[in-house]
């Protein structure tokens, strides 16, 4: 116990100062003990600050701005509760790893994803094909957990993305809707909703995104009022937006999900050599529409009926005669596509 008679407590005053400063001494305790827990989530079985099995820990980061879930929280543990929160910067490399995926829109449903396996290398350009209701957009949104994957697994950097918190894991894949949205505002507010860029950096990319001069002729520039669902700007120029938005964002994984179906030539021609050079290093999916879109990727995958038919580079797949992708090429000829 603590010496109280040997301190040679003069009156009572003394007393009463020494309590107080003990009971302050024991709140300090507390609350430093409060602020350990906060950092590991309340611990679960999984290791607590310092050095976990997360080797990105001495990574530079410097994002340290508002999180609802953590999502760029580096100074606490990694694992807690089951839930992994990764570094900002993941995925570094964009690796996409789908093992044995089964998935479906309820349990009342059939399978829209049969038994999928298939490996997306970084940086890759992967085109992705197949008749209307083979599974194509399924198979992107399984990335973004839209979907019930009851089966298998999906690694991203080595990673189950099951295991990451929502939030984080759909900010971090970027993705161009055939129908894209914008939010009604100004421009600014589209490109960088939470208000973290500096202009030159939303200038260059829109400039990326072959929208400067739009923009520029605009009165309010990027301050001009976007209506609601993004009304006030065409299909294409909303699809550029969201090009702008994801190259923005610098994800390392970009999905484009037929986003040529419903716009010109020259919007289309836009969107691809922006991929081909300002995503160059980065990992992109592209749902095609039409395959000329798609001819010139790094790999073909051919879905039907929620599996993987074909998936090999264009050459090889075009060398089979009889071929899903050759099939579907020649039909495209024929067409005059
Ligand atoms: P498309 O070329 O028409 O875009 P797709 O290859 O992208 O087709 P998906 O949209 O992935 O195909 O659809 C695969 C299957 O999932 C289809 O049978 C479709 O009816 C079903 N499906 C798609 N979206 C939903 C949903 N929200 N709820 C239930 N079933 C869905
Ligand atoms: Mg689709």
């Amino acid at each position: 116990m603590f010496p109280l008679n040997s301190m040679k407590v003069g009156n009572d005053r003394d007393k009463i100062v020494l309590l107080l400063l003990l009971l302050l001494l024991l709140l300090l305790l507390m609350m430093m003990m409060n602020d350990y827990d906060d950092d590991c989530h309340d611990g679960g079985d999984f290791s607590c600050g310092g050095d976990d099995d997360d080797d990105d820990d001495d990574d530079d980061d410097e994002s340290h701005g508002s999180n609802n879930d953590n999502a760029d929280d580096d100074t606490g543990c990694r694992w807690c509760d089951g839930v992994y929160t990764p570094t900002s910067d993941w995925p570094k490399d964009g690796d996409i790893q789908i093992d044995s995926i089964s998935a479906r829109y309820d349990t009342d449903l059939d399978d829209v994803l049969r038994d999928v396996t298939i490996r997306f290398k970084p940086g890759e350009k992967v085109g992705i094909c197949g008749r209307t209701g083979s599974g194509k957009s399924s198979l992107t949104l399984a990335l973004f957990r839209m979907l019930d994957t009851y089966k298998g697994r999906i690694l991203i950097d080595n990673m189950d993305i099951s295991h990451i918190p929502l939030i984080t894991l759909r900010s971090r894949i970027a993705i161009i809707p055939q129908d894209p949205v914008l939010f009604a505002g100004t421009i600014r507010f589209n490109l960088d909703p939470y208000d973290e860029k500096f202009e030159d950096e939303l200038w260059e990319a829109l400039e990326i995104a072959q929208l400067k001069p739009v923009v520029a002729e605009l009165d309010e520039k990027l301050d001009s009022p976007v209506s609601e669902g993004g009304e006030n700007f065409s299909v294409g120029q909303r699809q550029l937006f969201c090009l702008a938005r994801a190259f923005l964002r610098k994800t390392r994984i970009l999905v484009m999900d037929e986003a040529t179906a419903s716009i010109d030539m020259q919007t289309d021609a836009i969107l691809q050599k922006v991929v081909a050079t300002a995503f160059a290093d980065k990992t992109v999916l592209t749902i095609a529409h039409r395959v000329s879109t798609i001819v010139d990727s790094d790999s073909i995958l051919v879905l039907s009926e929620g599996r993987v038919v074909e998936y090999d580079t264009p050459e090889a797949l075009l060398a089979l005669e009889d071929g899903v992708f050759s099939s579907l090429v020649k039909g495209a000829k024929n067409a005059g596509n």
